[in-house]
């Protein structure tokens, strides 16, 4: 690391630091010292270290002018830092020697640590494990995001329904970042253009009587693991402009121009907590110009450091847009090009889709954004001409390339017209974009053969693959210590940097000594979770049981309801003969639901409502246990995954994009039981399909069902059990005094045609099931199933996606960051 060659770390060191921080940053002595009073302090002590790394890292790439890639995401979902940056520094030693001097416990610390939750699910996550392995993999990288006030909503239940309670995370402070006045940005919105002319130029569009804001940046330093490379996440925080209203403070309106301020201050102010949905809110629409115009700024205003135009800036910038809601920076880099730069349309266009590329993360059409051309003409005037100018240029294109095809055209086109008008931003971003991916391999081809297969057709090379990882770093070393210690005395470290020496674990996956250890750890494990279960839920809990997990965010497509149905079958058959014999099992849900999400809300009452049944019927005599773990996030994931058996990725084939919560469970030594669906398949292939449990319908037989007029009826008709649960919801047997309480759950899967095929896959998921139990009575041939999952996962590190996105879309390579003199 940075410091370490003439500077050495010492626990002496760390120890003097941290007091110096705690009387100068906290002004207190150790005795009235709160633990959060602790963590600051010894934060900072972590922060200090790094902030020659940080300098040195922007020093470098400006001096050796590289290209730098740049991920713009409106989430970054990175949970909590401390312990992660410990590790990257290699400081764990020293640092529990340090506090112990002080009498301080490393982890009462680390649990003060502030989890920041500016994202809703995977694909946060997924832009926080690539920060981490760009930096870690020494690449010249910059994530951009939004510095949200309130990030996803704390899940609370009362009476088993969510309630949503605001997110405080930057109320005490937050010791990770840095604000940064100096580089603020101005933003504009709203206005109009207008013609005028240019003496040079004729006419040109001006856009004018727009409001400014403004855009102040705070950065969180990324710190690669045992490298000098220390990278940035630089997230952006609306403010009023001074001048703001200046005509209503000289109507002497002070209040209401005070009041007005916070229009502007609003933009950054709270998350959309809506996952795979489109939200079209003006606000929403306005944060992510916001997002993409100070970025964007940024980024040219970093390459005239080195450039005194901007004809090489394709050479020297990607620009990677985390599925569509940063999709505007194709038309921000056009009117900065055109508008401010006087560049012709054309070299402005090349540069542009040079520049750019585009992830796409989902199919579901709900998800898919698309903006009403009226509130973009409101928002951003002359976004919206250039998007009109894209597109009139592109269609005609497609025109040369198949006369008379208006089919074509309409499906092409950027503008959707379906009574009113919007703007498809998928088209706009695939046609900016040089490079298009999908997250795996079935998503990927589903995205060209059933979602754009028109555009595929356009562009038949932009079209590719990349594969989803997860940073080994925190899903495996970090959230599983003993795991990860076990590993490294078998194999040594290699696996830290290069997660396919796992492999080398393969031939003790029959070594009975070896799989001993491995399952106490995995034990060791289930009864730390279950110890917190019964803290927090005072729901008592067999380590011995299977810990059948399902944790991810609540939606109809991942069917949650699936899983319950289950649950309720074996309550069913446990009620019908209390004497039958089976497997114990501990069923862990955790997941938030959109707060307007009306089904997903109601399941998470099904699911608390069958929790309450269960875990006390004295028939079930403690073999079935329920729980519901509130608050889904990071640090929570982190408890649970290292603890489950079984993992849970069982939604209707074609619809989960690719998954990470599969990679992290299967990595921590989980068997999956799941659906032939996003990297499912890819983990299939890699740990063997003999080491995982897949079971339903595949995409292509769901989507002959769904064209042969499919019946849920059917199902219904032939299948007991299947009745007997549907009745069970149908009427609420869970509780007779809110009778009905679920009839819309039970609607969507009869008569609203059950849309996930939960009924299609209902009894062969119950199959799927029995062998899961059927294996679990063998703990031998379960454990070395188990190992062979962790052996094999290598593949879905996030370092390995990164690699690629570097190659194939980027065209960005490592550089290494020099120890200073
Ligand atoms: C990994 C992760 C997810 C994504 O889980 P999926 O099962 O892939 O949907 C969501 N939320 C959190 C907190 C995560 O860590």
């Amino acid at each position: 690391m940075y410091f370490s060659k003439d500077n050495a770390v010492t626990a002496e060191m760390i120890a003097e630091r941290a007091l110096f921080h705690l009387k100068y940053s906290r002004g207190k002595t150790l005795q009235v010292a709160t633990d959060f009073d602790k963590f600051w302090s010894f934060a900072h002590v972590v922060r200090d270290l790094v902030i020659d790394g940080f300098t040195a890292t922007q020093e470098e790439y400006l001096q050796k002018d590289v290209k730098r890639v740049y991920y713009l995401s409106m989430e970054f979902l990175i949970g909590k830092l401390l312990e992660r940056n410990v590790l990257a520094l290699d400081i764990l030693k020293p640092s529990i020697e340090a506090l112990k001097k002080l009498d301080i416990d490393l982890s009462t610390v680390i649990q003060m640590d502030i989890e920041a939750g500016l994202g809703n699910g995977g694909l946060g996550r997924l832009a926080a494990c690539f920060l981490d392995s760009m930096a870690s993999m020494e690449l010249p990288a910059y994530g951009y995001g939004l510095r949200y006030e309130h990030g996803i909503f704390r899940q609370e239940f009362e009476d088993g329904w969510q309630q949503e309670r605001p997110d405080n995370w930057l109320e005490l402070g937050y010791p990770w970042e840095m604000v940064r006045p100096e580089y603020t940005m101005p933003v504009f919105v709203y206005g109009r253009v207008e013609n005028i002319s240019d003496t040079r130029r004729g006419k040109q569009p001006v856009w004018t009587d727009w409001q400014m804001f403004k855009a102040v940046p705070y950065d969180i330093p990324m710190i690669g693991f045992q490298t000098n490379t220390v990278n940035m996440l630089r997230l952006w925080s609306a403010r009023a402009d001074e001048g703001f209203r200046l005509d209503v403070f000289n109507q002497g309106d002070y209040v209401r121009a005070v009041e007005e301020k916070n229009w502007a201050e609003n933009v950054t102010k709270v998350l959309y907590p809506s996952d795979n949905t489109h939200a079209g809110q003006e606000l929403r629409l306005i944060q992510e110009y916001f997002l993409v115009s100070c970025s964007v700024r940024d980024i040219v205003r970093r390459h005239e450091k080195k450039h005194s135009d901007l004809r090489d800036f394709a050479e020297k910038n990607a620009v990677q847009m985390n599925d569509t809601h940063p999709a505007l920076a194709v038309a921000e880099l056009m009117r900065i090009f055109c508008d401010e730069y006087e560049m012709p349309w054309d070299n402005a266009w090349e540069i542009t889709t040079k520049t750019c590329a585009y992830t796409n993360h989902t199919l579901l059409p709900e998800a898919l954004e698309t903006w009403p051309v009226e509130l973009i003409n409101r928002v951003l005037p002359r976004h919206l001409q250039i998007i009109y100018e894209i597109n009139h240029r592109f269609l005609q294109r497609v025109e040369m390339a198949h006369p008379g095809n208006s089919e074509l055209i309409q499906k092409v086109s950027l503008i959707e017209e379906n009574g009113h008008r919007s703007v498809r931003m998928a088209n706009l971003a695939v046609v900016g974009s040089h490079a298009v991916n999908g997250v795996a391999g079935l998503h990927s081809k589903l995205l060209r053969e059933r979602v754009m297969p028109e555009m595929s057709e356009l562009y038949p090379n932009k079209f590719i693959n990349v594969t989803n990882g997860i940073t080994h770093r925190r899903w495996l070393l970090k959230c599983n210590p003993e795991l990860s210690a076990l590993i490294t005395d078998k194999i040594g470290s290699g696996w830290i940097h290069n997660l396919k020496e796992l492999t080398k674990l393969e031939p003790l996956a029959t070594d009975k000594a070896f799989q001993k250890e491995f399952m106490a750890i995995k034990r060791r494990n289930k009864e730390a979770l279950g110890k917190m279960i019964e803290n927090d839920l005072h729901i008592p809990i067999h380590p011995d049981s299977l810990f059948d997990v399902q944790v991810k965010r609540l939606h109809m497509y991942k069917r949650q309801l699936l899983s319950t149905m289950y649950l309720i079958t074996l309550y069913q058959r446990i009620k019908a003969n209390p004497k039958m014999d089976i497997l114990p099992r501990t069923f862990v849900f955790a997941a938030k639901a959109a707060p307007g999400y009306h089904l997903a809300k109601r399941l998470i009452k099904l699911i608390n409502s069958v929790a309450v049944v269960v875990n006390h019927d004295p028939d079930v005599a403690g073999r079935l246990k329920v729980v519901f773990l509130p608050d889904y996030n990071v640090s929570l994931a982190e408890k649970i995954i290292p603890a489950a058996d079984l993992s849970e990725q069982i939604s209707t084939a074609g619809k989960e994009a690719s998954g990470t919560g599969n990679m992290k469970l299967s990595l921590n030594g989980a068997l999956t039981i799941g659906t032939w669906d996003g990297a499912n398949i890819e983990i299939a292939q890699h740990v063997g399909e003999e080491n995982i449990f897949i079971f339903g319908h595949r995409e292509e037989e769901l989507h002959a069902l769904a064209q042969n007029s499919y019946n849920p009826w059917t199902y219904y008709d032939n299948d007991q059990e299947l009745q007997h649960v549907l009745e069970a919801i149908r009427v609420n047997s869970f509780d007779p005094s809110q009778p009905a309480l679920f009839m819309d759950l039970f609607d969507d899967l009869t008569r609203h045609g059950d849309p996930f095929f939960y009924m299609a896959d209902y009894r062969l998921y119950l199959d799927a099931q029995e062998k899961v139990e059927a294996l679990f009575r063998q703990p031998e041939a379960w454990a070395e199933k188990s190992i062979l999952n962790v052996a094999r996962m290598g593949w879905f590190s996030s370092d390995r996606t990164i690699n690629e996105y570097a190659e194939k879309i980027w065209g960005i390579k490592p550089i290494s960051i020099p120890d200073t003199e």
